[in-house]
């Protein structure tokens, strides 16, 4: 009988909720645990990307407060 060596798999952290996980096809949304951590991850990128795109706004307003006090 042969005893077969397993390579040791690389363990991530799920970029999401940090849980370790194994790099195996166990977690086949790797390297994510879960299908819900890696849509949770998208949401959060795309909100992100509305913040950055509404924050021009923001400097309008301060301008125009700097040319009111002149
Ligand atoms: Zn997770």
């Amino acid at each position: 009988m042969t005893q077969e060596i397993e390579k040791p798999s690389l363990s991530v952290d799920c970029p999401t909720c940090k849980t370790s996980i194994q790099w195996t096809t166990q977690f086949p949304d790797r390297p994510f645990c879960s299908v819900r951590c890696k849509n949770n991850d998208f949401i959060d990128w795309a909100n992100e990307e509305q913040r950055i795109a509404g924050s021009s706004s923001y400097a309008d307003i301060f301008s125009e407060g700097d040319l009111n006090d002149h």
